[in-house]
């Protein structure tokens, strides 16, 4: 399964994801790159893998990302192969991107994407949550919240919305999201001979 989540940002998506990925021991968080800064306490890999614009178009020009997007002027992208090695694991993979990501991955896969989208209480709470963060100068804030406008225009194209009003509540919603999916007969290849085995039991 290829686990969607997109929000704008402030909405909580990272720390609702982050910990999906830490109580799933076969969910997988896909790392993304980036051209953008790091910020103060992100980590190389853990993050991001941050590249520099000559090595990010590299790595386009060379098909190794299985999605890109230009998101506040700077380069964002999946990369393919710890996807693939992931699946090829029989794990699950979260991806937390922005909404041009995940319809290009839907469309790629539709059968496996399931797309969530996390929308804040209100738009006052979305700024307090930034402007709590900190980590942003007055000009970025600005950008992420005209950004984030433009990210809520495209709710409509997702499986399920949550509006995150308590983070306890949301990471609820979205665990039951992931554990109904997961259910779905045709993500257990194991079913069928297990079945049979069932009606071959002797009792
Ligand atoms: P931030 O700079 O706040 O970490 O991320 C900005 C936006 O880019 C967020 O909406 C985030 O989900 C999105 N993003 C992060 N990684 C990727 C990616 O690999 N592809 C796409 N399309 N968007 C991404």
């Amino acid at each position: 399964m290829l686990l969607l989540v997109s929000s704008p940002s402030g909405a909580g998506k990272t720390s609702l994801s982050r910990r999906l990925v830490a109580d799933h021991s076969d969910l997988t968080l896909s790392i993304s790159a980036t051209t953008r800064a790091p910020r103060p306490g992100e980590e190389e890999g853990r993050e991001y893998f941050f590249k520099t614009r000559p090595e990010f178009e590299a790595m386009i020009e060379r098909g190794e990302f299985l999605e890109w997007a230009i998101v506040n002027g700077h380069y964002y992208g999946t990369p393919k192969a710890p996807v693939m090695a992931a699946l090829e694991g029989g794990h699950d993979v979260l991806f937390d991107i922005d909404w041009q990501g995940a319809r290009q991955i839907a469309e790629k896969a539709p059968d496996d994407s399931v797309r969530v989208f996390i929308l804040p209480p209100s738009w006052a709470d979305l700024v307090r949550r930034l402007k709590a963060r900190a980590q942003d100068s007055e000009e970025i804030m600005h950008a992420r919240l005209k950004l984030g406008r433009e990210e809520i225009t495209h709710w409509a194209e997702y499986d399920y919305v949550i509006v995150n009003k308590s983070f306890d509540r949301a990471y609820a919603d979205l665990g039951h999201i992931y554990r109904a999916e997961r259910m779905k007969p045709g993500r257990n290849p194991w079913l069928p001979g297990f079945v049979e085995g069932l009606g071959q039991e002797q009792v």
